[in-house]
């Protein structure tokens, strides 16, 4: 095992943040995994694993060990007329995963085009863009318990997956590593196109009968218009959640704010969009220091290039402490914090 030490996490992580840990290694194969885990020199040692970085946030050095996953590729598992199965390993890379389903004609990820990272980050928090959710394609997620090293293969409602939520982000939170996720996908693809941009976005492509190809090229032409690019300037993408509030809240919040955008959600509930709620009190394009708010995407924290995890989180603070005043809402962070 090769271990470095007070490793910079700056070019790991797309915050770009300046933090260091105390060690750093990385696995490329289940048993290279283990014997990181079970190593004296890590023994008790705080860990973290790391895919790609992009939805993590170090307010601070990490006194501990980053265990960066680079376990790539994929199989098929089986097949049938209509669906295929296929694994593919975690460290592989989320939007090449993709690419190579969409140019194979195997539908049901095409939606979730250039998001960021790898696949086995993906079921953390049930990765969602342009109407469909990770839960819509996912077969079973295959783990290692931290704790006693064994296999265990959880099944799609064994997730407990909910909006950017999952069994992984809540209870079971840090006590499994993902190793592989088993995608089940339709060999007859249906696109899914009843997300309001996509389907403009496609309109003036001038295509009305889209392959899942035309549906990825135009998620990643309206991704890539929109979202700043994280070499360019650090960011985590959404930094928020939309929150969810009972209906009874919303009519209320609606009589006072007539322009309130909102989703349907659960029954009962109304989801509210926090990129709205942020503009609304006014950070959209706001910078304190080099930690900012992106200019046309209110939800976007971004680092315009000196910021230090812990100023970014402050904003966050601040953002929160903000919309809670106007609106009695409690946003979340969906970012992951250390
Ligand atoms: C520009 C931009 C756009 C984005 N757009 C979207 C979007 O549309 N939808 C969306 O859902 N997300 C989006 N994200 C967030 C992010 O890309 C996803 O959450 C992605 O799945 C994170 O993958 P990662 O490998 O970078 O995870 P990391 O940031 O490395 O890790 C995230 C969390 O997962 C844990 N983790 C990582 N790998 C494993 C593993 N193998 N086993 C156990 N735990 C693990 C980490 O410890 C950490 O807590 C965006 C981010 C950016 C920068």
């Amino acid at each position: 095992m090769k271990l470095l030490q007070n490793y910079p996490l700056q070019d790991i992580t797309t915050f770009h943040a300046q933090v260091f840990a105390k060690y750093y290694t990385v696995f490329s194969s289940v048993d290279f995994l283990r014997k990181t885990l079970t190593s004296p020199e890590l023994k008790g040692m705080p860990f973290i694993i790391l895919g790609g970085g992009s939805n993590v946030l170090f307010t601070g050095d990490f006194n501990g060990v980053i265990i960066r996953n680079a376990m790539e590729g994929m199989e098929v598992k089986s097949q049938d007329e209509n669906n295929i199965y296929i694994k593919a390993n975690g460290g592989e890379k989320w939007h090449d995963f993709v690419l190579y389903c969409v140019n194979r004609n195997y539908g049901g990820i095409e939606n979730l085009s250039l998001i960021p990272g790898t696949v086995g980050a993906g079921p953390i928090q049930n990765i969602g863009a342009y109407g469909v959710e990770l839960k819509d394609v996912l077969f079973e997620v295959e783990t290692m318990n931290v704790h006693t090293l064994e296999i265990r293969n959880f099944s799609n409602a064994e997730c407990k997956f909910g909006y950017r939520e999952s069994i992984f982000k809540k209870e079971e939170k840090g006590n499994y590593i993902i190793l592989s996720v088993t995608f089940k996908l339709n060999k007859n693809p249906k696109p899914n196109v009843s997300y309001g941009s996509l389907s403009k976005e496609l309109e003036a492509m001038g295509i009305s009968n889209p392959s899942i190809k035309d549906v990825s090229n135009a998620v990643i032409k309206i991704r890539s218009s929109k979202l700043p690019d994280p070499d360019k300037l650090g960011n985590a993408g959404s930094f928020f959640k939309n929150p969810t509030i009972p209906n009874a809240d919303f009519e209320k919040l609606k009589s006072e704010h007539p322009n309130i955008v909102s989703f349907p959600a659960t029954e009962g509930y109304t989801k509210l969009a926090a990129g709205w709620l942020i503009e609304q009190c006014g950070w959209k394009g706001k910078r304190i220091g080099d930690a900012g708010v992106h200019k046309d995407q209110a939800l976007v924290l971004v680092n315009y290039a000196n910021a230090t995890g812990k100023e970014i989180y402050e904003l966050s603070t601040k953002i929160i402490e903000s919309v809670k005043e106007k609106f009695g809402v409690e946003l979340e962070r969906e970012v992951n914090i250390f």
